[in-house]
């Protein structure tokens, strides 16, 4: 197994396979990359766009993808996947990084959820198209990620998706198959404030497993940007779910930290919790006891 961290910084941490700093987070504001560090784009899901250009945004019937639409759990605001300017603005964003940096990981790149996109652009080309509603939708999501392969060239391309294998087609217009052409690994969050029931995390990545035909890297959730810590896991339980999702068998798993500190002071309560690293000895968990194993040496 491959360990990462995703971070809102660009400073890597010691004990990490994969170092990805978010350069371009939701927020839609673009950092400075780090040439020692994999970067991480997100593409469509954009506030500042969103509110700079209105009429970019995807809509619905059942009204816009901002987070003000609660009949959606949007929890940023959301371009529409057939807006040229913004296609163009990306691909160029994903070219310049990934000449500079060691590779890319894209996510928010597939369209925003079940009843979108419905704005002119996109009635338009979908007529165009000849297309089933549904075929056209993944089409144009697997077109922008083979576009982006290509500017990355030869570098590692990690492809983000969202935690839903059953319905990720009709939902977000992600044809799992198509995308595993161009992808190194899949990325799949399963950010949560709590990890209280192992159990969901562990069928999700059982599911993904299953499903991708390339590595799959799940994400667990230390602690992001604004985050109140006193609403957080501590260590116990993401390390308990780190070890289950472990045993099914994933190529890797991406931990989430808002900065630095925050993943060290991780690594750090890990190490002293030897009761727990005994607890855990048998889990079926190996690679993730040996990922502790490892902090602890870096850490004396
Ligand atoms: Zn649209």
């Amino acid at each position: 197994m491959k360990f990462g961290m995703f971070i809102y910084e660009p400073t890597p941490v010691e004990g990490f396979d994969l170092q990805v700093y978010r350069l371009k987070s939701e927020r839609g504001i673009v950092g400075t990359p780090n040439p020692e560090m994999t970067t991480n784009i997100a593409c469509f899901g954009d506030n500042n766009m969103a509110s700079k250009h209105p009429d970019w945004v995807a809509q619905s019937a059942n009204g816009p993808a901002l987070r003000t639409n609660k009949k959606y759990n949007l929890r940023w605001d959301i371009v529409c996947n057939q807006e040229k300017q913004m296609i163009d603005y990306m691909l160029d964003l994903i070219e310049k990084t990934a000449d500079s940096t060691k590779g890319i990981t894209v996510s928010s790149m597939h369209v925003a959820d079940h009843g979108f996109c419905t704005c002119p652009r996109c009635k338009a080309a979908h007529a165009k198209s000849g297309m089933e509603l549904l075929e056209w939708r993944a089409q144009t999501v697997t077109d922008f990620i083979g576009a982006a392969k290509e500017r990355v060239k030869n570098k590692p391309f990690y492809v983000g998706l969202l935690p839903d294998p059953v319905n990720c087609y009709e939902r977000f217009g992600l044809d799992l198959d198509a995308l595993a052409e161009y992808a190194t690994a899949f990325v799949v969050p399963h950010w949560s404030k709590t990890y209280a029931s192992p159990w969901y995390f562990e069928s999700l990545s059982r599911g993904f497993k299953k499903l991708l035909k390339k590595p799959v890297y799940p994400g667990l959730y230390i602690r992001g940007p604004g985050d109140d810590p006193s609403e957080l896991e501590n260590h116990t339980q993401i390390l308990k779910t780190a070890c289950r999702i472990a045993r099914t068998g994933v190529d890797g798993l991406i931990f989430l930290a808002a900065n630095a500190q925050i993943m060290k002071d991780f690594q750090k309560a890990c190490v002293e919790d030897v009761k727990l690293r005994e607890d855990l000895e048998g889990y079926g968990g190996k690679p993730v006891l040996d990922l502790v194993d490892k902090w602890e040496s870096i850490l004396k």
